[in-house]
């Protein structure tokens, strides 16, 4: 490990209240929970903790930036003007919010710098461009008619998101929520919310007004249970479990709402034999144990051609002992602590389980150290598919290596999942990448690659990985509604 001076300077906690119609506010019951370091399992901060009466005045709150505010009356340039701001403050303080994401999530900070913070910018950018060229169409109709359509915002939307990606997840949300001109409730996972908290004060000061943006910290199953049923929410966007989606789904029926889903995974990542070895490597390494595994689209399950998996798996091996795990603050470390105790306990279980039921441990397979929540880089080889670390999302630093002959047998061993976030391929053959690209079902497939993500390419998963799509054009069109205007022309 480094020593302290090598490491960043600990970030300030500034926020730990709601933050509702642009005032920070303790809960009315004057209940707060704690937030851990898990690298350390030492209290970071108490912060309030928000239940119904916070998620109804957020409610309020936005409604009435929605229907009276400045909000509505913005004209759509100025709004992505704003949108604007947010990234350029954000990108001012990049190094501040980095190492709080760091000291909350346990992510290291090299990957809070490198990859969640440009996105986070990105995103924003990407949306604030859309705010003033979201248009309807004139439409030819039988009869003497002038048809229109409008495009109007969604309205009141709640999000609820977890602790993988907090910023990056909170931009996800707010970036095309925001270039719609709709309102948001946000509740951040109770793991991290500091993150979100700063990013709330930062779109105040950016100018966006009171009440557009609120965010509740708080538990799911109280503070989130209350924006699905709120009748004043109009939509709810979710990223995490499908267990914690179907209880949103069947809460949701009574005020119907729209939804929008992103949920997990246990993503096939395919090697052909013809790859190139050394970027398939490395490219299922980082395409698993990035971001502690905790990646919904991890590539959990390896599929690896028969004539080069001894090859295979000696050098994912090797890059496995080398990986640096350690203080999160310190630039050199490559792996962190998992977010929680929760996590951890989940992983060391589905660790026994792989090697009771018969799969052999090649690297890893226990805890690093003895404080905070750190796992060994763990390679499972010789895996089956009936195996539960190859059916279930781990969400940790647990690769299943399979092995496979030929094409239509790993096409449809990769199918043979109920989830279908994310695939990857690796070959020299065109023909095959893409008559796998076609036939695995899954919202995003990459070729050669791994997390390759762009806040201007769709995500979301088919099946019971998600409903809708975030980024792109497809993520703006989920908080919009289409209204046909249609007038009797005079005339015969
Ligand atoms: P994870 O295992 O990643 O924590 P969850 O689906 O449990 O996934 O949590 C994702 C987000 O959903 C968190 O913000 C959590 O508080 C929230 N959540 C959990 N249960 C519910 C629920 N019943 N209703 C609404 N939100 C919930």
């Amino acid at each position: 490990m480094a020593t302290v001076a090598e490491t960043v300077r600990q970030p300030k906690i500034r926020h730990t209240e709601c933050f509702i119609n642009g005032k920070w506010v303790p809960a009315t019951s004057g209940k707060s929970f704690e937030t851990v370091n898990p690298a350390t399992e030492e209290v970071l901060a108490e912060v309030a903790e928000g239940d119904a009466p916070e998620i109804d005045a957020a409610v309020k709150a936005a409604r009435h930036a929605l229907e009276d505010g400045p909000w509505r009356r913005m004209d759509a340039r100025e709004r992505g003007r704003l949108m604007y701001r947010l990234a350029d403050l954000i990108e001012e303080e990049l190094d501040e919010l980095a190492a709080l994401e760091s000291l909350d999530n346990g992510k290291p900070i090299r990957d809070a710098k490198g990859a969640d913070l440009p996105l986070v910018i990105d995103c924003l950018r990407y949306y604030a461009g859309f705010a003033d060229k979201i248009h309807g169409q004139t439409i030819p109709v039988r009869g003497n008619y002038f048809t229109y359509t409008r495009k109007e915002p969604v309205g009141v939307v709640g999000q609820i998101i977890p602790w993988n990606f907090p910023m990056l997840m909170t931009a996800w949300k707010w970036g095309p929520a925001l270039a719609a001109g709709c309102t948001i409730v946000m509740k951040p996972a109770e793991q991290t919310p500091l993150t979100c908290l700063r990013m709330a004060a930062l779109a105040q000061e950016a100018g966006i007004p009171d009440g557009v943006i609120n965010v509740v910290p708080g538990f799911g199953p109280t503070a989130g249970g209350a924006i699905v049923k709120h009748p004043g929410v109009d939509k709810v966007a979710f990223t995490g479990e499908h267990l914690t989606a179907q209880i949103i789904m069947r809460e949701a029926a009574a005020t119907l709402k729209r939804l929008t889903f992103e949920l997990g995974g246990k993503s096939p990542n395919v090697i052909f034999a013809d790859a190139d070895l050394e970027a398939a490597v490395q490219g299922a390494h980082f395409g698993l144990y990035f971001n502690q595994g905790q990646c919904c689209c991890a590539g959990s399950r390896v599929f690896v051609e028969d004539a080069i998996h001894d090859e295979f798996v000696e050098r994912l091996s090797e890059l496995n002992r080398e990986r640096r795990l350690g203080d999160p603050l310190d630039p050199q470390t490559e792996q962190g602590p998992q977010v929680d105790r929760n996590q951890f306990d989940k992983i060391m279980k589905y660790i026994d389980l792989g090697k009771k039921e018969g799969a052999q441990c090649v690297t890893g397979g226990e805890r690093f150290g003895d404080r905070g929540y750190y796992v060994r880089p763990t390679l499972f080889d010789n895996v089956t598919d009936e195996m539960a670390i190859a059916k279930d999302e781990i969400f940790g630093p647990v690769m299943s290596v399979l092995r496979f002959r030929d094409i239509e047998e790993v096409a449809a061993r990769a199918n043979n999942t109920f989830y279908g976030l994310a695939a990857a391929v690796w070959t020299r053959d065109v023909g095959r990448a893409h008559y796998l690209a076609n036939k695995i079902k899954a919202g995003t497939i990459w070729v050669n690659c791994y997390d390759v993500f762009d806040a201007a390419a769709p995500f979301g998963g088919y099946k019971f990985s998600g409903q809708g799509r975030e980024l792109g054009e497809e993520g703006l069109k989920a908080y919009l509604e289409t209204k046909t205007v249609t007038m009797a022309l005079p005339g015969e």
